[in-house]
């Protein structure tokens, strides 16, 4: 599964593709081709009482994007 969000590259201003599958969640740059993820384990800590709580973690894959841009410059 994978969608367009909201969200734009820092560096290109492309719109951020969420890809989900096999229980990892990934954020990435079709332009760039950067890209973070991260597993099950870690979106499970973003819910309670089993609603996940989107918007925050997307916020938190969106800053992990982030930062692994700024690293890379
Ligand atoms: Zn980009």
């Amino acid at each position: 599964m994978w969608f367009e969000t909201t969200y734009r590259c820092p560096r290109c201003g492309s719109p951020l593709v969420y890809i989900e599958r096999r229980g990892s969640a990934a954020l990435r740059c079709p332009a760039c081709g950067v890209r973070v993820w991260t597993d099950a384990r870690t979106a499970a800590r973003f819910a309670s009482g089993g609603r996940l709580e989107w918007q925050r973690f997307m916020e938190l894959l969106y800053a992990a994007y982030a930062y692994r841009l700024a690293m890379k410059a």
